[in-house]
């Protein structure tokens, strides 16, 4: 079940179709698209530069925005398309047309060491689909396929997953290798101590990583939301404090997973409470948490309080490996954000390896410009969950040889 890394491929002088995660944020600045945050462009750069080092005739397809399978003109993918030229230093060849006679005639015309893009895969129903005929069409249009979008590897669509099987050569893009060898392999075999930290909103979205992380973590720190629903099992008061109310059973059996496994489970010690969610509300630090003295009535846990910081703190030092998924408070609201800065410096100290895997919890890190001390940061929300739940992710099993 080896999987081939482009390094491995001839690609010199083939037509390289490359799926590449390039949904981006943007927003409209007088009709203009702007993007908000490029990293998933630059992350895929060392893939595209090695195509055109190697003088591969590279072919990027990507999907962009929800447009439901047909087309929508704001979704369209020619400004990510006219960023990267100022990123690479060079023309890129937009098909306005995901597949048919465009594609093919650009294609058909490429030099060795060029570069061309497709439209939005998702102005294609076959895409979501995972429509064969789609596919194939796609396969038409190059001999190598190269997939470098990892955080697409959870969805079985037509350019992530039905593609494989019309390409006899299947690889790897750097990026998608980079992700595996973190969130996979070293995750695999932690060093030890091997700490991880969770936060977030809900823990029923999480139930499925905690349980996996409960057989390698040493210690698993909990914050966010998702607190409050191990303090309402407990007993403890919350007060108003954003709760699931049909998961302190969940919660239980979590605490009891730990107990057997023989992980440190800590929760908050103490939290900020708000009356309001939002800046400038009247906010104070409890004090520490019990039965007796909870959450205030009518009142909200919106971050980790200084107690829970410094224990956090002291424990993340400990560490070999660290992992964080989730913020541990409203970090959107910078009156709310100090514990989840708190947790991304004290990382950002660590001389262990760090992993930061999620959606909020990378922008969080991003926001507390501390981005270039982890050793890595995953590009993939959803998918990084998948891979760590120890899921197979279908856009990774697609690029393995038939058996
Ligand atoms: P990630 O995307 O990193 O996996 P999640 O999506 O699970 O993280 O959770 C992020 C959200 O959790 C953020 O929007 C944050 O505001 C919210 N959150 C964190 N702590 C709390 C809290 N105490 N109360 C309400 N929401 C919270
Ligand atoms: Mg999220």
């Amino acid at each position: 079940m080896a999987k081939l890394s482009i390094r491995d491929v001839d690609v010199r002088g083939k037509r390289v179709l490359v799926r590449v995660d390039f949904n981006v944020p943007t927003k409209e600045d007088g009709g203009k698209t702007e993007i908000t945050d490029d990293t998933r462009i630059r992350e895929a750069l060392p893939t595209i530069n090695y195509l055109r080092e190697h003088k591969a005739k590279t072919i990027l397809m990507s999907h962009f925005g929800r447009p439901k399978g047909k087309p929508v003109p704001k979704y369209s993918l020619r400004p990510v398309a006219e960023y990267l030229h100022t990123l690479i230093d060079q023309p890129v060849m937009f098909s306005h047309e995901t597949v048919g006679d465009v594609p093919q005639k650009i294609v058909s015309g490429m030099r060795d060491g060029d570069v061309a893009m497709l439209e939005n895969l998702r102005f294609q129903s076959g895409e979501e689909a995972n429509d064969p005929k789609f596919a194939s069409t796609l396969a038409d249009l190059g001999d190598i396929y190269v997939n470098d979008a990892f955080g697409a590897a959870h969805r079985a669509h037509a350019s992530t997953a039905g593609i494989a099987m019309f390409m006899n050569v299947r690889a790897m893009g750097f990026l998608m290798e980079k992700e595996l060898k973190y969130l996979h392999e070293e995750l695999d075999k932690p060093a030890k101590p091997f700490v991880v930290i969770m936060g977030g909103a809900k823990v029923s979205d999480k139930i499925g990583v905690l349980k996996a992380l409960m057989e390698k973590a040493d210690a698993i720190l909990i914050g966010g939301a998702m607190a409050n629903t191990f303090f309402k099992a407990e007993g403890i008061p919350i007060g108003a404090s954003r709760v699931e109310v049909d998961k302190t059973n969940l919660a239980n059996e979590l605490v009891d997973l730990a107990k057997e496994r023989g992980v440190q489970f800590l929760l908050p010690i103490d939290v900020i409470e708000a009356q309001e969610i939002k800046a400038g509300a009247k906010k104070q630090n409890t004090s520490r948490l019990s039965r007796e003295s909870g959450i205030t009535d009518g009142w909200q846990a919106v971050d980790i309080g200084t107690a829970t910081i410094a224990l956090f703190q002291e424990e993340i030092t400990k560490g070999k490996t660290i992992l964080w998924n989730g913020p541990v408070g409203i970090f959107e609201i910078p009156d709310f954000a100090d514990g989840t800065i708190a947790i991304a410096e004290a990382m950002a100290k660590s001389t262990g390896t760090t992993v930061i895997g999620g959606g909020d919890s990378v922008t969080a890190v991003k926001q507390a410009g501390l981005a270039d001390k982890m050793t890595f940061i995953s590009t993939g929300g959803g998918a990084s969950l998948e891979l760590l739940e120890g899921k197979k992710l279908p856009g990774v099993a697609a690029l393995s040889d038939k058996e």
